[in-house]
């Protein structure tokens, strides 16, 4: 229902709680967080309205961290509770996803998981993408820059539905990736920060700046490189920014 992703230099969770509350209006059933800390993927999450998420950050709080996202869910498979609240992350905990919307084919892609061995740990048709981004990760070779954007692009191609995906790598700690198919996504530009969200208003009190993802695009949101906005099938995509000209 609502997405933030982050990487920049405030304390992600920050960002991301933020960005939520400001996305609140819109009514949701869960919610959670994931940060990449130390090179590890911490997550946080709980049924409910986001007071329920922020006693649970108060009782276990997260380390500090400058990447990371955030999700209020709307529940189409799965019942709302804890387990099925995103983030979901891969079988390894190498991978973190956040989804709006429906991957229509994720049965059959569960099924094939599942036959290589691959557990479920929800009952969301989310999960699939994050065990499937964990193998792609491992099969791009990591000397090519863009690695995490190049396994989202693959896994995309294997999606059919609605889908905004936000997503990180342990491997990648300065690295958040976004896509979109009949969803949408924009992208937000700060001073050595950048934002990613279901709606502009999530992050209009940190930059004016923004991007608004085409059908069909990758974007890579990476500390040292910047933005990339890319198709699926990897070619350069054509964007445009522009200011955001709306009070929040
Ligand atoms: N289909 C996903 C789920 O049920 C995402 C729902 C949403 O858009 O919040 O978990």
């Amino acid at each position: 229902c609502g997405i933030v992703g982050y990487v920049g230099n405030n304390q992600a969770l920050d960002v991301v709680m933020e960005g939520l509350r400001r996305l609140e209006y819109r009514g949701y059933d869960s919610a959670g967080v994931a940060l990449l800390a130390d090179g590890q993927v911490v997550t946080r999450k709980r049924a409910g309205k986001l007071a329920n998420l922020e006693k649970e950050l108060a009782d276990n709080p997260t380390p500090p961290a400058t990447a990371g996202m955030g999700h209020t869910r709307w529940a189409t498979h799965g019942a709302p509770n804890d387990r099925n609240a995103h983030p979901h992350v891969s079988h390894v905990g190498s991978v973190a996803v956040v989804h709006n919307g429906i991957i229509e084919n994720f049965a059959a892609l569960r099924s094939e998981l599942e036959a290589n061995g691959i557990e479920m740990s929800s009952d969301t048709d989310t999960e699939v993408v994050a065990h499937m981004v964990e193998a792609e990760f491992d099969a791009v070779d990591p000397a090519i820059e863009g690695r995490l954007a190049e396994a989202v692009r693959r896994v995309c191609n294997r999606l059919e539905g609605a889908f905004t995906l936000v997503l990180t790598h342990a491997a990648a700690p300065h690295t958040v990736v976004g896509a979109r198919r009949n969803s949408p996504l924009v992208a937000g530009i700060g001073e050595d920060e950048y934002f990613l969200a279901s709606d502009v208003s999530a992050f209009i009190s940190r930059t004016r700046r923004a991007i608004e993802l085409g059908q069909d695009q990758v974007v890579e949101l990476d500390r040292e490189r910047g933005i990339t906005v890319s198709d699926f099938s990897g070619g350069p995509a054509e964007t445009q920014e522009y200011t955001i000209d709306w009070d929040a």
